[in-house]
């Protein structure tokens, strides 16, 4: 396969533009003008093989999972879906769109074993480590959501850090290129 296509979910304000950035120029910016779905394209080497990467930004006017679901969940090779470490709210989300995604893959693949998986490589991400002082949800949660689900999960602060995203990015896309 040469080209991936990814898409990252979760709250607004838990920092998906951020992580997504962070990855693909390795900087930081504060603010960005996330009202309109964007979708981003690079150009990888990864184990020797030229992959086309192709990233979904949607603009996420609302928690509600369903909603911001509609778009991508058919269309991307695996997901990103990141909280916010200091927001309870936003990893209540990410939980209800991980369900989200099991559904609508399960739909998508009728007859196969119902088992906890979701069907498509994905990660948890919390994000926003450097906030750790207002910390609401732990990092054993996390994990253990992310185990439940049977996907990767990675705390990483977009603000102070690359390479947590830059690994978390790459173990998906080889993830992927497996699948
Ligand atoms: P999105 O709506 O999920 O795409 O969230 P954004 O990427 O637009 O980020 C929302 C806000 O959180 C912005 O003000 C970012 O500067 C801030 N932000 C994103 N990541 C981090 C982080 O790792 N640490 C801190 N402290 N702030 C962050």
């Amino acid at each position: 396969m040469n080209d991936i296509k990814l898409a990252l979910l979760g709250s607004q304000g838990a920092g998906k533009s951020a992580v997504l950035v962070r990855f693909l120029t390795r900087r930081f910016i504060g603010e960005y003008a996330s009202n309109a779905n964007s979708l981003y394209h690079k150009r990888l080497s990864i184990d020797g093989r030229q992959l086309n990467l192709e990233v979904f930004d949607p603009c996420s006017q609302s928690s509600e999972a369903r909603c911001i679901l509609e778009e991508p969940v058919d269309w991307a090779d695996g997901f990103v879906v990141v909280y916010n470490i200091s927001d309870r709210t936003s990893f209540l989300n990410a939980k209800n769109i991980l369900q989200q995604i099991r559904e609508a893959r399960m739909d998508n693949c009728k007859g196969s074993e119902a088992s906890q998986e979701l069907g498509v490589p994905v990660c948890l991400v919390g994000n926003k480590q450097d906030l750790c002082h207002a910390r609401q949800v732990r990092e054993d949660e996390g994990r253990c959501l992310a185990q439940e689900n049977r996907c990767q999960f990675q705390e990483v602060s977009a603000s102070e850090s690359y390479q947590d995203i830059a690994g978390l990015f790459n173990l998906l896309i080889r993830q992927v290129m497996d699948h």
